[in-house]
């Protein structure tokens, strides 16, 4: 589906089959001599051709559109080198397009995930990274990128979009902010009905903090439209932010309780204890990427603890925390 959701901005959902993320929405900005796109999807033969009939439909060409990237997830930075043409520029900021680049490659892959045989997963690792959508479905390689800091302007027809750095989905996450017309364009740091997932695989990254704090920051602007990269637009931002924020708090009360219940656990044991929004009786029987993602979800909340000095971290085969300091 291709819509003007706004003037001159154009949505295409583009279909991210097995996900239940179920669509990204990819946004264009259509200018007077260029143009921009937002996000491109997986490199899947679905997303492909979703993209290409929307960019036709709205009646625009590559040849004078530029890309930003929100973040290096798959499902946005998937098919960069597909839809780039020579010349134009692909946006992003340098912590996760240094890291966009090396996605196809798999030593490269699983060494971002140094530290994450210390989680506790019962099986070899490497049947999570095989299975993981991340590195399947990625074919951006070799890209030149144009580094965007914070509050750097990216100037499209009658829009002055800001770049607002947002760690904590990804240690390199930017949002676009147009001022003027209040708009958030909030990649995958604020949706609607879903959570972002906040994963982490060592001690070393305190993504969850860095998270609360990207909200608090984005708290502080006059927002009337958010354009996430999942679902629906919506106009609460502030609610939102603030409904994300109990959410972990919430999650960090139930990690301190699984903890006093029995000391010594690892992220993986904790994990299996969590109640997540996914259909399932046993834990064990869910599927590898689902273990995952729930496992660095946990972590990253145990991470989070530990630097307030509210659990003790054991540091043997794997990680075991406990509920004193
Ligand atoms: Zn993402």
């Amino acid at each position: 589906m291709v819509e003007e959701v706004y003037k001159n901005i154009w949505k295409i959902e583009v279909p991210l089959p097995k996900s239940p993320l179920k669509f990204l929405n990819a946004y264009v900005i259509v200018g007077d001599k260029k143009n921009l796109l937002i996000d491109t999807g997986f490199n899947r033969q679905e997303c492909k051709d979703a993209l290409s009939q929307g960019l036709e439909k709205i009646g625009i060409s590559m040849d004078n559109t530029d890309i930003f990237v929100t973040h290096l997830h798959s499902d946005h930075s998937g098919l960069v080198s597909d839809f780039i043409k020579k010349g134009r520029r692909v946006y992003c900021s340098k912590k996760d397009a240094l890291d966009i680049n090396t996605l196809r490659d798999f030593n490269s892959w699983k060494n971002k995930f140094i530290g994450a045989e210390k989680l506790g997963f019962p099986e070899n690792l490497d049947e999570y990274f095989d299975r993981h959508p991340g590195f399947k479905f990625n074919n951006t390689h070799d890209i030149e990128f144009s580094y965007v800091e914070d509050a750097e302007i990216i100037q499209i027809g009658e829009y002055s979009l800001q770049c607002i750095f947002t760690p904590g989905h990804t240690k390199g996450i930017m949002c676009l902010y147009e001022k003027n017309h209040r708009l958030l364009f909030s990649g995958d740091h604020i949706l609607e009905r879903i959570t972002p997932n906040i994963s982490v695989w060592s001690m070393e990254n305190n993504a969850l903090n860095d998270y609360i704090n990207s909200l608090e920051k984005i708290k502080k602007l006059n927002v009337d439209k958010v354009f996430p990269s999942h679902r629906k637009l919506f106009d609460h931002c502030h609610r939102r932010i603030d409904e994300l924020l109990d959410h972990h708090r919430e999650r960090i009360v139930e990690v301190e309780e699984i903890l006093s219940k029995k000391s010594l656990q690892s992220p993986y044991e904790i994990a299996s204890q969590m109640k997540w929004d996914i259909k399932f009786t046993n834990w064990d029987d869910l599927p590898h990427v689902q273990r995952w993602f729930a496992t660095g979800e946990a972590m990253a909340h145990l991470v989070y603890l530990y630097n307030l000095r509210k659990i003790s971290l054991s540091d043997n085969k794997y990680y075991e925390f406990s509920n004193f300091y």
